[in-house]
């Protein structure tokens, strides 16, 4: 019997929704690439960039701090106040996708309010929502507004997050979208998540993604240090020799904790939750426990920053940036 057809339509699955037990992010099936061998990237190998984008320069002189930037979705106001907490604090900000709050400014006008607030942005770009044309357009838009870097991933499902009304487009997968954007002339990053099934072919997917033209890969939060010390040398040893960006889940209070935990494929360190919970203080814990956990990640080989990655709770959007600003300073 044949495996049933990606709800994504991915060419270069699997994604990184397939449950524990294999089945897929979406339907009661086993996620259908599981018994596929790693899809070969088939378009053209990508030229070197000279000279190199200045994010790329910055990783190989130091570690770099990317943050996750909590604002009211559709709020020009919040992205310029959360934009001016965390100036001169991170290195850059991602702009990514919100399961709670999907409707977002498009991808270039958003980059350009936090990039006039002076902040250098690593816009999220995903293929549920638009077509390939429509992403050729914010692709073009981004590159002529000299953005930092675009982070290429192909989405969770609509039917996950807060509009299971709209249609999902899945024209492109990640790994397609990587492609378009390096031939845009942009840094380009990718994310992988080391523990997804099937764990052990996750390192050769990035190794294609990577020749599909991507330079950066964002590691989902991977659990504890060995897990991801083991995942970095695997995907380099696979053909994936590019710099590692891994994620550093922060949680300052009970409504981020519980945001967190909303997360696919979540794996943090043993405690690492309950820890700022249960403290007298959550706002100084998690605040402590982010700046640990990343100091422990940079120490990882390979690893050339973090991305402080967390969702603000309702309410709390300013004061999540205040802490992710005294992260990025720690870390400084
Ligand atoms: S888990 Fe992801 S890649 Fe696998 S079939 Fe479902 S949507 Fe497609």
């Amino acid at each position: 019997m044949s495996a049933p057809p990606c709800p994504k339509a991915m060419v270069h699955g699997p994604c990184g929704g397939v449950a524990e037990d294999g089945c897929c992010e979406v339907a009661p099936e086993p996620c259908s690439f599981l018994p596929l061998p790693t899809v070969r990237w088939a378009g053209r190998p990508v030229a070197p960039v000279t000279p190199e984008p200045p994010l790329l320069q910055l990783m190989r002189q130091r570690p770099v701090v990317v943050a996750d930037l909590p604002a009211v979705a559709l709020s020009r106001w919040s992205l310029e106040r959360a934009a001016g907490f965390v100036a001169g604090r991170v290195d850059a900000v991602l702009l990514g996708d919100h399961a709670a709050a999907r409707v977002q400014f498009c991808p270039t006008y958003r980059a350009s309010i936090v990039q006039a607030a002076g902040v250098t942005v690593w816009q999220g770009l995903n293929c549920r929502d638009r077509n390939r044309v429509a992403l050729e357009g914010e692709l073009a838009g981004l590159a002529d507004l000299g953005v930092g870097a675009v982070h290429c991933v192909t989405g969770d499902h609509t039917l996950t997050g807060d509009r299971p009304d709209a249609q999902p487009v899945f024209d492109w997968d990640s790994t397609q979208l990587a492609a378009a954007a390096r031939a845009a002339g942009l840094l380009v990053s990718v994310g992988e998540t080391p523990h997804g099934p099937p764990a052990d072919r996750r390192p050769r997917r990035l190794a294609e993604k990577v020749r599909a033209g991507a330079q950066v890969c964002f590691v989902d939060h991977a659990g504890g240090v060995e897990e991801l010390r083991t995942f970095v040398e695997q995907a380099t040893d696979a053909g994936a020799d590019v710099p590692f960006i891994a994620c550093v889940a922060v949680a300052t209070d009970p409504g981020s904790v519980a945001e967190l935990r909303r997360f696919t494929g979540l794996r943090l360190p043993e405690g690492y939750l309950a820890g700022i919970e249960g403290a007298r203080d959550p706002f100084r814990a998690g605040i402590a426990a982010a700046v640990a956990l990343a100091e422990a990640y940079l120490e990882v080989p390979g690893v050339r920053g973090v991305d402080l990655s967390g969702v603000a709770a309702p309410g709390t959007e300013l004061t999540t940036a205040t802490a992710l600003a005294e992260i990025g300073r720690a870390l400084s």
